[in-house]
């Protein structure tokens, strides 16, 4: 098995050019003996036809005498026209060569009993290779005559003996020719490739960013080029995606872990009252519970990532839903004097994980209440609309500045970073409520006015 492309495809190219010459010789050979012996019998029809007016002629000349009408008729056929033989019934009467008289006279023999005015036989002591012969019936007062005119075949032989042997010359040479061509242009049509493999050699993760170049080539191949060159994109894309994941997890990892360490520090620093320790263990407490939401949250987003999240689907209804994480944030609210508003509306089923919304519903109460200030409103509602359920979160907070809504949902962003570590985000809960919403066939929306307002819809598959 050849495992080069290259020499595949040329072998392939050699296979059928070798079929292709072989059938052109094996038609041009046919083609040609056969116009070869048509014009053969064409020349000896004519032959017998002038041969046997002629002998008509000289018979009403010569009264019937045979004999000479016949070397009358020989001498004026001359030698060019080759054997010429007349015959009375199956008598040899005259021939252009006498001495074939056996032949002859045979011939004319399955000539008159056959029924064919111009019959063609192969007289095998003939020449070599046997001849061809023409014949005509002629009558002259009751008397029955044939004139034979006969061809050796040997020169339609010798020709295509030697059209026979250019070809087996021919053969080798042009398969050769054939095959070392069909080489050279596949190497050619493939050295882009080459390079190719060349290029991809050296693209590692540090250097993502560098893009195929294969110049002008074969549309295949610049077609195989750009597709890879958009997968180097996309890697591309998502490794620094990672990288920028990774810087950011870590960073918001150091902020709590600082402020527990600091503070451990401080405590052991030098002895303390109960109630100066029990302060900084709270502070350690209330930093340890922000740095575990953070862990789990990054665990979440990272096996959603990766496809690891299975979702617990069962059929729900997700105005129970709503009341249910209204009830828990109502608290929340109180405490920060928010009004909150609550309307579930009637029962709208959706199929989804129960945890998984829950989750979501709480991220986006949640940042409702965060980002309104005291004395605000934040109100949630159901919707049905044809196939979908809308769960919409309005509050009357600090709104989001059109520039931030496009990168909302990105991971670790914030629209005001000091002022939001400051409330306790990370900058991951939009994202895990976009990666929960999609997961469920359903999608995001927000509008926003700065100043006066955020309004978060969901839109989930309704079940009808
Ligand atoms: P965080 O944990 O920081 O709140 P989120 O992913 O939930 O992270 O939100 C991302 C950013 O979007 C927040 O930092 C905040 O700037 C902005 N944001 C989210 N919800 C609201 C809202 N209801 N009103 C105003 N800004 C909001």
């Amino acid at each position: 098995m050849l495992k080069s492309l290259r020499l595949q495809l040329a072998a392939w190219y050699l296979a059928f050019f070798s079929v292709l010459f072989l059938a052109f010789c094996l038609v041009l050979y046919g083609g040609l003996s056969r116009a070869l012996e048509r014009r053969l019998d064409e020349g000896l029809a004519m032959t017998v036809n002038i041969s046997a007016k002629l002998m008509q002629e000289e018979l009403d000349e010569m009264d019937g005498d045979a004999p000479q009408a016949a070397e009358e008729v020989i001498s004026k056929m001359g030698p060019s026209s080759g054997e010429i033989a007349i015959l009375e019934g199956t008598r040899l009467v005259a021939a252009t060569d006498p001495g074939d008289k056996a032949d002859l006279e045979s011939a004319a023999a399955e000539v008159v009993g056959g029924s064919s005015e111009r019959a063609a036989w192969i007289l095998p002591h003939w020449g070599k290779s046997g001849a061809r012969a023409g014949t005509k019936h002629l009558s002259f007062r009751g008397r029955t005559f044939v004139v034979l005119a006969v061809e050796p075949l040997d020169s339609i032989v010798r020709g295509l003996q030697v059209l026979r042997q250019t070809f087996l010359l021919a053969m080798p040479l042009l398969l050769a020719i054939a095959g070392i061509g069909g080489y050279l242009l596949t190497r050619r049509g493939l050295a882009p490739l080459g390079s190719m493999v060349e290029q991809t050699r050296t693209i590692t993760g540090q250097n993502l960013e560098t893009r195929l170049e294969i110049g002008k080539a074969a549309e295949e191949l610049t077609t195989l080029a750009a597709s890879f060159n958009e997968l180097l994109s996309r890697l591309d894309q998502s490794f620094a995606s990672m990288r920028r994941f990774v810087q950011d997890a870590s960073h918001e990892l150091r902020t709590p872990l600082a402020v527990i360490r600091g503070e451990a520090d401080v405590a052991l620093s030098h002895e303390r009252s109960t109630a100066e320790y029990k302060e900084s263990l709270a502070v350690i407490q209330e930093e340890s519970r922000r740095l575990s939401r953070l862990v789990d949250d990054l665990l979440n987003l990272a096996r959603a990532d990766a496809g690891h999240v299975q979702l617990h689907v069962e059929q729900l209804y997700v105005n129970d839903l709503l009341s249910d994480c209204c009830r828990s944030v109502q608290p929340l609210a109180s405490a920060r004097n928010i009004e909150l508003e609550c309307r579930p509306g009637e029962d709208v089923a959706v199929r989804g994980d129960e945890e998984l919304l829950r989750r979501m519903v709480m991220n986006l109460l949640d940042n409702a209440i965060r980002y309104t200030p005291p004395g605000g409103r934040v109100s949630a509602m159901i919707e049905a609309h044809g196939s979908d359920v809308r769960i919409r979160v309005a509050d009357t907070g600090v709104g989001i500045a059109p520039d931030a809504t496009g990168r909302i949902f990105e991971r670790f962003y914030r629209a005001d970073k000091a002022r939001n570590r400051q409330q306790g985000g990370f900058g991951l809960g939009l994202a895990i409520v976009k990666w929960i919403a999609e997961s469920h066939h359903g999608a995001v929306d927000l509008t926003s006015q700065p100043g006066q307002g955020s309004t978060f819809t969901v839109r989930l598959p309704a079940i009808n």
